[in-house]
């Protein structure tokens, strides 16, 4: 008998599913179900346009999709053209990949106001995610306020304050370089709730907003501690701590740099938490409250600062979009290791909430794959693929192939202006354009 598996969702926890269920049975057919024609999730969608090595672990993922036992259906929807009760009459195992699309809500005073744009939709739209092409971010202003010290935020800082040469050889959109080029922005000001040896980013990523041609950090040196504090020291594995070391010697360097003639400004501020976005309609400012540290937690002193600004980018995690039929709590799908119940598992960040890199999201795959053998065996003979072909046949979906896409990517690569690898399409329609 042939195991069949539905993955929804190309990103990476779903091709690793994919890799561990190849790697586990020979006899199973593994169908992965993209909701938009381009493949891959994050990292075509949230990797830094200008991490190009980053992205290069997609040609592994291209390898799995090439597998016999693999088909790739994309620009297929769950919900809108196939439903999940489905596909769980269909295949044997469904498996739950679809991320953490949605903006945590910052939920403060003023949060509604245009120029509060959440993290997902600014990098999916510089990105060229379809779903963001038309946010047109307010970025007629010369201070942005990005709330968080994680990747990501770091991320968005980079990408608005590199210069249009040091984006050349990337695949930013044209439109949004264009847009982000011509924008007056000069102050990028970064805000974490906690202390600075609280602060998420990697090292890596932190050093290079000392590296910028024409940006420069900006830090008091009174926020960055000789050390980590032995309290919060005593709670971190040796890894962490070692990360967080070579965190603070980087702020340290970076409140002793000279800014030189840079125009740019990307202002490291520790200890303050937002409370209000200021503004009559459209932002005008963020008023922040200064913390202190109690048993590791951010607690309002009461006294507060405003920081004038046009645009405010909470990037302060995500959560899962709902899907009907599976039970969600606090942003993400409630299971046990991933198995939601036999015959229907979740892995990656619908699984653990959104954390960790690319690589975290191998073990997800393993756990999966090990739990879809001990729950189905070698397949109870569901019909799967002929089953859905069927279907989306019937209902007229187009579905784009691995084939069709690869079609869609050379169109993208022929269309890049030299140095940059490809010119992303940003709408749906331009994609499907290449296939007629
Ligand atoms: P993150 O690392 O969890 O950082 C989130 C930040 O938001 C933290 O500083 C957090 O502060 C802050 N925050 C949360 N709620 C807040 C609130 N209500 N008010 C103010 N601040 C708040 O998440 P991320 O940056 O979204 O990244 C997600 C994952 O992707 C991470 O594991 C990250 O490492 C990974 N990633 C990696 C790369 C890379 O390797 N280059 C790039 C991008 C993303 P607290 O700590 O106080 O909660």
């Amino acid at each position: 008998m042939t195991l069949s598996v539905a993955i929804i969702g190309s990103g990476p926890s779903g091709f690793y599913t994919a890799e561990s269920l190849m790697r586990t049975i020979d006899d199973v057919e593994i169908d992965i179900i993209e909701k938009l024609p381009t493949p891959y999730g994050l990292i075509r969608g949230g990797v830094a346009p200008d991490h190009a090595k980053t992205k290069n672990v997609a040609r592994s993922y291209e390898k799995t999709s090439r597998d016999p036992r693999v088909r790739y259906y994309g620009n297929v929807t769950l919900g809108a053209d196939i439903g999940l009760d489905s596909l769980r009459g269909m295949y044997d195992a469904v498996v739950l990949a679809t991320g953490a699309a949605i903006d945590r809500p910052l939920g403060i005073p003023g949060d509604d106001k245009i120029g509060v744009l959440g993290v997902a939709a600014f990098v999916g739209w510089y990105n060229g995610h379809p779903d963001f092409r038309d946010l047109d971010p307010p970025l007629d202003t010369e201070a942005v306020a990005v709330i968080g010290v994680g990747n990501v935020a770091v991320d968005v800082a980079r990408v608005l304050t590199k210069t249009p040469q040091e984006m050349a050889a990337t695949d930013l959109t044209d439109y949004a370089a264009a847009a982000i080029h011509a924008a007056p922005i000069r102050d990028v000001y970064m805000f974490g709730r906690r202390a600075a040896h609280h602060a998420k980013f990697s090292n890596v990523e932190l050093r290079e907003m000392g590296q910028l041609d024409d940006s420069a950090p900006v830090l008091d040196p009174a926020e960055v501690p000789e050390d980590v504090p032995e309290d919060a020291a005593s709670t971190m594995t040796d890894r962490d701590l070692r990360m967080i070391r070579r965190n603070l010697a980087t702020l340290r360097e970076f409140a002793g740099m000279e800014p030189g003639g840079r125009a740019k400004r990307v202002h490291f501020r520790f200890c303050a938490s937002p409370v209000e976005i200021l503004g009559a309609g459209r932002v005008e400012g963020i008023r922040m409250e200064r913390t202190r540290i109690e048993a590791g937690r951010a607690v309002g002193t009461g006294e507060t600062f405003d920081i004038a600004c046009g645009l405010v980018i909470p990037a302060i995690g995500y959560y899962s979009e709902p899907i009907d039929g599976v039970s969600f709590d606090g942003g993400r799908s409630r299971n046990h290791d991933g198995r939601i119940e036999p015959g229907l598992y979740a892995v990656g960040w619908i699984k653990r909430g959104p954390s960790g890199v690319i690589g975290s999201n191998k073990p997800d795959g393993a756990t999966a794959a090990e739990q879809i053998v001990e729950d189905c065996g070698a397949g109870a003979g569901k019909p799967g693929r002929k089953a859905l072909d069927n279907v989306l046949q019937a209902d007229n979906i187009r579905v784009v192939s691995f084939d069709d896409w690869k079609r869609i990517e050379a169109a993208e690569e022929t269309a890049a202006a030299f140095p940059a690898p490809r010119r992303k399409f940003g709408r749906v329609s331009e994609m499907l354009a290449v296939l007629d």
